[in-house]
């Protein structure tokens, strides 16, 4: 291979300006996730770098090493406070410009004017340290799943490490100080630095709109109150769950439960301390099920949850202990004599098809007894049950008779 390293610079220089542009772009589109754009500064800058180290020969070297690598630096910097910015983590200026300030110093002394390999050390030892630092800090923020989060980390942490190998390698390998800039060296590293530089560009862009997405679809799914299933992502597990039951069919239970006299709750304390009870309830019944069972807010102060894999006991006790533990938590709340409790409709399905509407509207008639029947109680759904909706809703359905049927 012999790439012309004049060409390769060229082609970076225009590589790293377009995607410094394009992530700029990408900002300006979507202008919650300011990490974009810090991270096409460092595009930015990158290229303003290279068109410095193309200048070597025509330029005084201040502008052309001390200055080029100072900007190159800045350039890594900006990418790293990118980063922090992403997870929320604040700018650190003076770090921002350490990397710089550090080589600027060092080419400022006697002693290493001239000492060229020490030099380049130094400024791989800037570029690991920082391209490292980029890679911690997206890995401090995995518990925000974003898959594209990994290659990122991997990328990065290769890169610094390549840079920091590269001394101990150049000792090893054909490398003419004298003449840097016509080494085989420089061809490999710079070629190495334009495809680090497009995926990194590539993979960082797929990391803001992985986020963004994984906003959305959280936001189109999760109750923001409560933190738990809202009703449509509640419908949508269920669903699922109706699924692999038909696979796999298992006696399963499904509970509706609702908020006893809670108008009375907000009336007496406020909204504010309604929400609060809200949030206890959630907590309190996370408690009473098992993780894998589903727990949903299907609006208002009416919740649901399915228990798979259970036994009509086990799934009355799991009914009770949500019960009981939400009356015994809520009896004060902040200091307020609060006394909320709850209701719940329990059904037990041993069937091989999980008819999930229809064992909601079961669970609803139990819990309209449980209601009738004094709150702050369990009900399980039986035939009887079953058979007096069934008589309503035909009494419902069945067309009214006209004032003259009536009247005949
Ligand atoms: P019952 O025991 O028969 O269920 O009586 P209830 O008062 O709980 O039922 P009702 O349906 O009359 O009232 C429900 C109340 O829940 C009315 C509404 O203002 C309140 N509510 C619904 N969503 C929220 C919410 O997000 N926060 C708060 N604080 N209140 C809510
Ligand atoms: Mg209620
Ligand atoms: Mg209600």
């Amino acid at each position: 291979m012999n790439l012309d390293v004049n060409t390769l610079f060229m082609v970076t220089i225009y590589v790293e300006a377009i995607l410094g542009l394009l992530l700029l772009f990408a900002w300006a589109q979507n202008t919650q996730i300011y990490a974009v754009a810090w991270w096409g500064f460092a595009h930015l800058i990158r290229a303003g770098s290279i068109v410095l180290f193309g200048m070597y020969g025509s330029a005084p070297d201040l502008i052309t090493i001390d200055l080029a690598n100072a900007l190159l630096f800045t350039a890594f910097a900006v990418t790293w406070t990118g980063a922090r910015v992403f997870d929320g983590r604040p700018v650190e200026p003076v770090y921002l410009v350490t990397g710089a300030v550090i080589w600027l110093l060092v080419c400022r002394l006697p002693v290493l004017a001239e000492a060229i390999e020490t030099r380049a050390m130094i400024a791989s030892a800037i570029i690991t340290a920082y391209t490292w630092l980029t890679a911690y800090e997206f890995w401090r923020g995995r518990s925000e799943q974003l898959v594209s989060r990994w290659p990122a980390i991997f990328m990065l942490f290769a890169h610094g490490a390549l840079f920091l190998l590269r001394t101990p390698l150049v000792t090893l390998l054909p490398w003419s100080p004298t003449n840097m800039y016509g080494s085989v060296w420089l061809t490999v590293l710079s070629f190495e630095a334009l495809l680090f530089t497009i995926s990194i560009a590539f993979i960082l862009l797929a990391m803001a709109k992985e986020r963004t997405e994984l906003r959305h679809r959280t936001a189109a799914m999760v109750d923001p109150l409560t933190g738990i299933a809202n009703r449509r992502a509640f419908l949508y597990d269920a669903g699922q769950m109706a699924k692999r039951h038909a696979v796999n069919p298992k006696p399963t239970a499904v509970l509706l439960i609702d908020l006893d006299h809670f108008k009375s709750i907000n009336d007496r304390f406020g909204h504010a301390l309604g929400d609060r009870v809200l949030e206890m309830f959630t907590d309190s019944a996370r408690q009473s099920i098992r993780s894998t069972d589903l727990l949903g807010r299907l609006g208002g102060e009416e919740f649901a949850a399915i228990l798979y894999d259970t036994t009509p006991d086990k799934a009355f006790a799991a009914a009770e202990r949500m019960r009981e533990g939400f009356a015994r938590i809520a009896q004060d709340v902040g200091g307020r004599p609060v006394c909320a409790t709850v209701s719940i409709g329990l059904v037990h399905c041993e069937e091989a098809v999980l008819d999930v509407p229809e064992l909601l509207a079961q669970a609803d008639q139990a819990l309209y007894f449980a209601k009738e029947n004094g709150r702050n109680r369990v009900e399980v759904a039986s035939l009887d049950m079953i058979l007096q909706r069934q008589d309503r809703e035909e009494a419902y359905a069945a067309p009214r008779p006209t004032a003259a049927q009536s009247a005949a």
